[in-house]
Formats: C-alpha cells, sequence, structure tokens
C-alpha cells in the first residue's frame, strides 16, 4: 500500500514564495506510485488548508502550489491532524517550509506533540541552525572553526551611550573593517549589510533590527563560499561540496532570488581533494553538534588569502528545487533527487519509530 505523506507549504514567513516553489519541485518529483500525496497549504495568516485533488493535478501538471481556502485543517493532539473532527489517515508529514515557524523548530514541535513522523531535522537542530550566534558559540567549542563574531542585543544598544562613530572604531578595531552586521535569526541574506565606513553604520543597525533584537557583528571574510549537503540520522553522509560564486559585492537577496545573474552555481566545488575532504568531515561534525536529524545544507567560507576553512551557518531546511544546490550536490554523490525524497522519509519514520 502507498503511504500517505502530507506535503506542507507556504507559512507565516517571509520565505513563503520560496517555499512553494520548493514544494512544486518535490510534488513533481516524488515516487507517486508509492506515495498518497496530500497538499496542506498554511497562508500568510498561519491557517493550515487541506487542498484537493485538483490542486494536486495542477501542480503536477507544472504550477506552484496555491493555497485554496476551504477545509480547514486542525490539531488532534496524540492523534494527528483531522479535518470537521474527522481523523486524516498520514503516514508522515514533509514540512518543504523555511526560515520561521518552518525551519526553526516550531513546526518540528508541534508534529511532535499531535505524534506524526515528519522529515527533515528535529526540534533542537532546527532550533539551532535558526540561531547564528547560538550555533557559532556551541561549534566554537566543540573546536570547528568560525569567523570571528561580536554578540549584539536591543537591549546592549539602548543602553550604549555611543555613537555610530564610536561603535565603529570599536568594532572595527577588534574584528577589522568591513565588517557584517546581520539579524541573529533570519534567512535569504534579509537584513544583511557589510559596513565599510563609519557613516554606514547606523543604517546597518536599523535594517538588522528590523528583523530581530539580536544581531551578530562578524569579520568580512574575503572568501569562497562553500556548500556541503549532509543527511542522515545517527550515520550521517556528506556529499561533494558546492561553491556559489556570486556577481554581486556578497551573496545578498537579490543575488539569491531576483537577478538571474546574480549567482554561478559550481558542483563539484574546484576544491583540492584535501580540502573537500576537510569541509565534508567538517559539516558532518557541524551537524552533528547541532544533534542534526535528517538533513541540512552546511555552509563555510574558504579564506582565498590564508585557506582557512569558516563554518558560517547551517540551513536545516535548504531551497529545495530540483535545481537548488543541496539536492544538485546529494546527485553529484550519486543521490538522485527522486532517491532523495524517499531517503528523507525513509529517515523521518526511522526517528519516529526509534522515539515512541
Ligand atoms: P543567510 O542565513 O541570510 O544566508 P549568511 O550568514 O549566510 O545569512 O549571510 C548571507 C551572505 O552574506 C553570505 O552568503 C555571504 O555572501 C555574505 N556574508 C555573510 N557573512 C559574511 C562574512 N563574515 N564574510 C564575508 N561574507 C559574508
Ligand atoms: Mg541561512
Ligand atoms: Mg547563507
Amino acid at each position: 500500500p502507498k503511504l500517505n505523506i502530507v506535503i506542507l507549504y507556504g507559512g507565516k514567513t517571509g520565505e513563503h514564495q520560496v517555499s512553494r516553489v520548493s514544494a512544486g519541485s518535490v510534488i513533481r518529483n516524488i515516487d507517486r506510485s508509492r506515495y498518497k500525496l496530500l497538499l496542506v497549504g498554511i497562508d500568510e495568516e498561519g491557517v493550515w488548508h487541506l487542498q484537493d485533488e485538483t490542486e494536486l493535478e495542477k501542480v503536477i501538471a507544472g504550477s506552484d502550489p496555491e493555497i485554496q481556502p476551504g477545509n480547514e485543517v486542525n490539531a488532534m493532539p496524540g492523534r494527528g491532524l483531522g479535518v470537521n473532527g474527522k481523523l486524516l489517515k498520514i503516514d508522515l508529514v514533509f514540512p518543504v517550509l523555511h526560515g520561521t515557524f518552518g525551519e526553526d523548530g516550531t513546526v518540528q514541535g508541534f508534529l511532535e506533540m499531535i505524534g506524526l513522523p515528519y522529515a527533515g531535522a528535529g526540534v533542537l537542530a532546527s532550533a539551532f541552525g535558526m540561531d547564528k550566534v547560538k550555533a557559532k558559540e556551541l561549534w566554537r567549542k566543540e573546536g570547528l572553526s568560525v569567523v570571528p563574531f561580536i554578540r549584539y542585543s536591543r537591549q546592549d544598544h539602548e543602553a550604549q551611550e555611543v555613537t555610530p562613530e564610536v561603535l565603529f572604531t570599536r568594532w572595527s578595531s577588534e574584528l577589522g573593517a568591513p565588517f557584517f552586521v546581520k539579524p541573529c535569526r533570519a534567512g535569504s541574506s534579509v537584513g544583511i549589510s557589510k559596513v565599510r565606513r563609519p557613516e554606514q553604520l547606523a543604517q546597518a543597525l536599523d535594517t538588522a533590527f528590523h528583523f530581530d533584537n539580536d544581531l551578530l557583528i562578524e569579520t568580512s571574510i574575503n572568501a569562497r563560499e562553500i556548500e556541503c549537503s549532509v543527511l542522515g540520522n545517527r550515520e550521517i553522509r556528506s556529499f561533494p561540496p558546492g561553491e556559489v560564486i556570486s556577481s554581486h559585492d556578497f551573496y545578498d537577496y537579490s543575488g539569491k532570488y531576483l537577478d538571474p545573474k546574480g549567482a554561478r552555481l559550481e558542483i563539484p566545488a574546484d576544491l583540492s581533494p584535501a580540502s573537500t575532504q576537510r569541509i565534508r568531515n567538517m559539516a558532518e561534525e557541524a551537524f552533528k553538534a547541532l544533534g542534526g536529524q535528517g538533513l541540512a545544507r552546511v555552509d563555510f567560507f574558504v579564506d582565498r588569502d590564508s585557506g582557512s576553512i569558516f563554518i558560517n551557518e547551517v540551513n536545516t531546511m535548504p531551497g529545495f528545487t530540483s535545481i537548488s544546490m543541496y539536492p544538485k550536490m546529494c546527485e553529484a554523490g550519486g543521490l538522485s533527487y527522486r532517491e532523495l525524497l524517499n531517503e528523507l522519509i525513509r529517515l523521518g519514520l526511522e526517528r519516529h519509530s526509534e522515539r515512541s
């Protein structure tokens, strides 16, 4: 019999659209001879809607999944999900959600509570992956190298009696200039600035504080950007790393999503066998340190001058279309997109059965 898989997409997040594109690709490529798909779209208010067969057919024919209102999905704690009080038959939920309320541990915790298996990272690794400061503090403790950074909160900022010029002098003497200002919990490069001159700092802080109360101020590395896919529960495997070659000042939002010439992906990356091995090991270690299960894309900086390797961040639900970096790197390691989806479902079921 086919397994009943819920594809969960949309969401109350800045990355709602990106999620729908990723979900469309998952729906078209998943092995439908093995799985019966139920589409559940989360609207911008956060309400879950079960989609009917015609929506599924439209997506299979090529359009991105939409969120038709009608059949509201309700939680039935300990039992699963229902519509109008009637329990839906579900074997696993596949959250194809990015960012807040998607890859930050909240939806994972919710699914744990209602008792349904799900694909992807668990609560802890998802939450760590979303928090750039917490993740870096942990990696540093584990002896994995990260770029020098300072955490800076809104409270610190309000208690400061100093001008941005003084802050610039302080930070640039500690971290060098230019430096990066980033929100602690965000993605897709939103809220991130590269600060070269004192007069740019006030704006950079404003922009970052718009997205989060906690910031990272970070040394800017003149670096190649290398990414590595990892997959697994207890046994973690990694795949050949890839490189993102951005044509912008850095890999910003427009380079990711708006400008078709904003970035080029090179898979596998042109690295020495030793560097490749080192990056793969570090990716596996970084994922394990966070208690990772399922999948993650671990992103690195490789210093162009010194060759030093730094872990930048993990993304526990990275861009997931068939042409995205994560699936492409798996493919370069011999795992096709379709097999990758099978594997993620298998890993989600395995974790669930070990816990219950
Ligand atoms: P996000 O989660 O939004 O992708 P990142 O930390 O990956 O946040 O930053 C986005 C981009 O900004 C990176 O891909 C890189 O191009 C640039 N960047 C961020 N931090 C640094 C740094 N310390 N040195 C050089 N470039 C950086
Ligand atoms: Mg990120
Ligand atoms: Mg990034």
